[in-house]
């Protein structure tokens, strides 16, 4: 009875969050909108919108959003005391009210209303909010720095916040999904799917002739293996390397199970069957990539001609990737990725000297379920026994949401406990996934 009156006094409670939150984020989007930033204010009102959906992690999101709003109108106050020279009263009565509603609101976002409001998904608020921020903030500033990089930009100038904020709308929403172990693996798939299938469907556009859907309008075969020998070929790096790398050293080898563009259709073959035993994902990829390296040398003492390269590159890929993908579905593991794909090889190596890294504990029980569930090649029965899985490990996680015994675990590297590694993982990859997702062109 006593926790029925609780709830109910909690219910009310919960509704003079948005009350208060609502206005306060309209009167911040009114000030924008007549300050001619409409894209801001369009932002603003979306968000405010956004509010009814209660999930826990959007409390962090608004308090955060409403504190800055409430500073930045009590300094243009200050600003107008101090300049009395011209008519003032008017301005400054408007912008105490807007402060103490704002303050008002902010207040009560953080206070027991908002807890009350604010609901939903509670385990996971303080990562999705921080995936939030990570994948929202590069787009707010590249928005006000570079907005020609932004698609919407492009298309509706001044408008570059908005796919901020459904940048980190999607990252907080998969954040949500990859830290639940029932949800993981399928939305990990998906999302890199639907990130596959954006980024291609962009690049067709732009090769079409829509310059639109080009954000640096240099076009290149986009196979990763391929990529390297043009690079080796041209002998100049462009963008990709960067990207590349700079990826890698933060998310490890996640790279090759979340964030490459190519590999989501390789691991999607892989799912037809159950993996069987890998002939060694490794030893391959390092022939591929002499292979690789040989015939690209060759070309180049020969002198071919670029036409002739890229004639060569686009046939290699007629037989490879075909082939690769029968080879996926009948053996279950990514046949592409882990036998031939140079670039996977050094995201392996490079990924070595990133944070993450997964490690057996003392729950396991040697049942072997996880075994079973490694499309990459980087876990038997002995690799298990030795602590972890090999160094071909992508950080798909796929072993860690199988294991009913927490067998598994995810740690920071160099340490001996795990100490939030997993969840600082998650939210990582997941902003990195919205923000390629988000700016995924070519
Ligand atoms: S191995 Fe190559 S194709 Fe596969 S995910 Fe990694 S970089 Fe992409
Ligand atoms: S880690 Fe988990 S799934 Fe793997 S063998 Fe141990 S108990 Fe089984
Ligand atoms: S060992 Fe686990 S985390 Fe690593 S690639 Fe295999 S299934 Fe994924």
């Amino acid at each position: 009875m006593a926790k029925n009156d609780e709830r109910n006094t909690q219910k009310t409670h919960a509704f003079w969050a948005p009350v208060f939150l609502v206005p306060a984020l309209a009167l911040g989007a009114a000030h924008l909108w007549r300050a001619g930033n409409a894209g801001d204010a369009a932002a603003l009102v979306l968000g405010a919108l956004a509010c009814f959906g209660r999930r826990a992690w959007m409390r962090p999101v608004f308090f955060a959003v409403l504190a800055g709003e409430w500073a930045l109108t009590t300094q243009v106050l200050a600003h107008v005391r101090s300049a009395m020279g011209a008519p003032w009263m008017r301005l400054v009565i408007i912008l105490l009210f807007v402060s103490a509603f704002t303050a008002a609101g902010a207040f009560l976002t953080w206070a027991a209303p908002g807890r009350a409001w604010f609901a939903r998904g509670r385990e996971t608020a303080l990562m999705q909010a921080a995936g939030f921020f990570l994948a929202a903030v590069p787009f707010f500033l590249m928005a006000r720095h570079v907005p020609h990089l932004l698609l919407l930009e492009r298309i509706l100038p001044g408008f570059g916040a908005v796919q901020g904020l459904f940048a980190g709308f999607w990252a907080a929403f998969v954040c949500g999904r990859l830290a639940d172990r029932r949800r993981a693996t399928r939305t990990r798939l998906r999302a890199w799917r639907l990130f596959s299938l954006v980024f291609f469907g962009q690049f067709a556009l732009s090769a079409a002739g829509w310059s639109l859907f080009a954000m640096t309008g240099e076009m290149h075969v986009p196979v990763p293996g391929i990529i390297l020998a043009g690079m080796l070929y041209r002998g100049t790096a462009g963008f990709m390397p960067f990207l590349f790398v700079f990826s890698v050293l933060l998310a490890g080898a996640a790279w090759c199970s979340h964030l490459c563009y190519f590999g989501s259709w390789d691991a999607w073959a892989a799912t037809a069957m159950r993996p069987s035993k890998h002939p060694g994902p490794l030893r391959w990829r390092v022939l591929s990539l002499v292979v690789m390296c040989a015939a690209t040398l060759l070309l180049v003492i020969c002198r071919a001609p670029l036409a002739s390269a890229v004639a060569c590159a686009a046939a290699l890929g007629l037989v490879m990737i075909p082939a690769a993908a029968f080879i996926s579905r009948k053996k279950g593991w990514a046949a592409y990725c882990t036998m031939i794909c140079p670039l996977g090889l050094l995201s392996c190596v490079l990924g070595r000297l990133s944070f993450w890294r997964v490690r057996r504990t003392s729950a396991c029980t040697s049942c072997g379920a996880c075994t079973r569930v490694c499309r990459y090649g980087a876990l038997d029965m002995e690799r298990l026994a030795a602590g972890g899985p090999g160094p071909s490990c992508t950080l798909c996680r796929d072993c860690l949401n199988v294991c009913p015994h927490g067998g598994l675990t995810m740690r920071w590297l160099g340490t001996g406990g795990g100490g939030g590694a997993e969840k600082a993982f998650v939210t990582l990859v997941s902003a990195m996934h919205a923000l390629f997702l988000f700016s995924a062109m070519v």
